[in-house]
Formats: C-alpha cells, sequence, structure tokens
C-alpha cells in the first residue's frame, strides 16, 4: 500500500466589493476579493490547509492589496461587506493602462541644464547634452 500526497496552492475568487472611488488612479472602482492558500491533498482529497493570504484588486487600475487575514475572513462569510482602507496593504500599484509598472514613462533629465523629460529623447533638446535616466 503507498500513500499518494499533493502540495499545491490553490486560489478561489470570493467577490467583489464595492463600488469604491479608488486611491490610486481616482475613478470607480471595485475590489475583487480573491483568497490563496496552500493545499495537501491525499489521494486527491485535500486534507489540510495553510498559509491562507487574501488579497484585493482593483478593477479600474489593477493596483493589487494585500488584505486584512480577519477582514478576508468575514467578507469570505458575509459578515462584512465593504473594505476599509485599513485593511488594505499596497502591493503594486497600477496604471491607468492597466498593465501596472510596464506602462510607467521613465525620466529622463540632462545633467549640464537640468532639462527634465518623460519623453524617450536620446538628447537634450536644449543644450545637445546625452540625456540620463533618473
Ligand atoms: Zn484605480
Ligand atoms: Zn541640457
Amino acid at each position: 500500500m503507498f500513500f499518494i500526497f499533493g502540495v499545491n496552492s490553490d486560489q478561489k475568487e470570493i467577490g467583489s466589493f464595492g463600488p469604491v472611488i479608488c486611491g490610486i488612479c481616482g475613478s470607480y472602482g471595485r475590489y475583487r476579493v480573491y483568497v490563496t492558500y496552500m493545499c495537501l491533498s491525499l489521494f486527491f482529497i485535500p486534507v489540510l490547509k495553510w498559509g491562507r493570504k487574501y488579497y484585493a484588486e482593483t478593477t479600474c487600475c489593477r493596483s493589487l492589496y494585500e488584505l486584512d487575514s480577519q477582514a478576508g475572513r468575514r467578507l469570505q462569510r458575509g459578515e462584512q461587506t465593504e473594505i476599509r482602507p485599513e485593511e488594505l496593504t499596497l502591493i503594486r500599484r497600477g496604471g491607468s493602462s492597466g498593465w501596472g509598472w510596464a506602462g510607467q514613462k521613465r525620466l529622463r533629465y540632462c545633467p549640464a541644464c537640468g532639462y527634465e523629460t518623460e519623453e524617450d529623447f536620446e538628447f537634450c533638446p536644449k543644450c545637445g547634452r546625452r540625456l540620463e535616466e533618473r
């Protein structure tokens, strides 16, 4: 006789909450809340779950927060229907493009005259020096 063990991480969506005015992009959005956990299964039956973590992602700009686990549990049981700002810890700031950091422009500046631009210029349009990245 042998045992079949399996350990994997699983993710379950709890629901969406809101609307809220997003603190990141300023538009109306909702929090999509989900939980992740590690799961030990024996003969493909989950026997143990641990390492539960709750996350909330905004639907407007896809910023990701870690949600307080007490609050997450209450939301899951339906005892709480809205998310308070103090229950959230920002993990990833979303952009208005919805692609996070990839959509962010880097700031370039001229070491000679101090000219700054978000454009993808190689050289300073004022004095012709090579621009550096900040
Ligand atoms: Zn937003
Ligand atoms: Zn310059």
